[in-house]
């Protein structure tokens, strides 16, 4: 059998390793290629309308709609991409304010059309707003309409509620950064798709490396299981700390602590969590050694 890579896998491949990277993993090895499933499925010879067509065993039927998800994410293909071209130092990576740093990751990121959310109705791309050197960033989902008209996260009325959150914290919206897990708004506010994070969550990982936060709120389940990559329940991965630091980052830094929280849409939706959510954020003022107002410190927001 020719080991060839099929036009489209070569773009897709790119885009995994990308992947790989912002995560922190950056070994890689090539498996003998003993299983014969494992083989057609990654490197089909000439692939015929029968075998696309006929039922594949789980983890090849994984694989397919894995791959497809990729070329709807990939940027157009221009030619012969190398799996490992996109791996260079990023413009903000030499320099030393973070205001500096940030407008560069915001050049970067330009008119973005690198996933097909630039192209379902968003008004403008939400980059994220705050303090570039704050110690606690908060990170939701996605933009939703207010947030698109207003180019600035959370503004709309759950962005009032993380606004009470902050304050009962003792903080005041501009100590503090806050961001999202995509910067267009997916129609109809619906949740992000895999691809969609996937393509958008390098540049929050960027915005990430360059704050430096001590400590990262993870604002409800999508982005708490895009920046952390698992796959568990709210129940699970509320009340402990992760650590977290973005693939790249300056190796002095110690990374961060990251924790999870409800979203404050779902908040607004069932407040009976709103205690719930006060227990998180209590977690998150004890290490940074915060002192609530009195009052805070005995009710949760409303
Ligand atoms: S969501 Fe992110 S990757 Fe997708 S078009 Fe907007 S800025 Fe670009």
């Amino acid at each position: 059998m020719a080991h060839t890579l099929v036009p489209n896998l070569r773009p897709a491949l790119a885009e995994r390793v990308r992947y790989y990277h912002e995560l922190g993993i950056y070994d890689f090895y090539l498996r003998p290629l003993q299983s014969p499933r494992l083989v057609e499925a990654v490197l089909p010879e000439e692939p015929s309308a029968s075998s696309l067509s006929a039922p594949l065993p789980r983890s090849q039927s994984d694989f397919r709609e894995e791959m497809a998800i990729r070329k709807s994410s990939a940027a157009p293909a221009t030619g012969k991409v190398s799996i490992f071209e996109s791996v260079t130092p990023n413009s903000e990576q030499s320099v030393a304010d973070p205001v500096v740093a940030l407008s560069l990751i915001r050049q970067d990121l330009g008119d973005c059309t690198r996933c097909k959310l630039h192209q379902q109705g968003r008004k403008q791309i939400v980059f994220g707003v705050g303090n570039p050197h704050a110690e606690l960033m908060f990170v939701g989902e996605g933009p939703g309409a207010d947030e698109d008209a207003q180019g600035e996260p959370f503004v709309g009325r759950a962005g009032q509620l993380l606004n009470n959150m902050i304050k009962a914290m003792g903080l005041r919206r501009e100590d503090v950064y806050i961001a999202n897990i995509v910067k267009c708004r997916p129609p109809g506010n619906r949740t992000p798709e895999r691809d969609e994070c996937e393509t958008c969550s390098p540049f929050l990982m960027r915005q990430i490396a360059t704050i430096k936060p001590k400590a990262i709120v993870a604002l409800g389940a999508v982005a708490a299981k895009n920046l952390l990559a698992l796959n568990a329940p709210m129940s699970e991965l509320r009340g402990r700390w992760y650590d977290f630091k973005p693939a790249g980052s300056d190796p002095s830094w110690p990374g961060s602590r990251l924790a999870v929280t409800y979203h404050p849409a779902f908040l607004l939706r069932d407040p009976r969590q709103k205690g719930e959510a006060w227990k998180d954020l209590q977690m998150v003022m004890k290490y940074l050694g915060i002192e609530a107002p009195k009052k805070a410190a005995e009710e949760p927001p409303r």
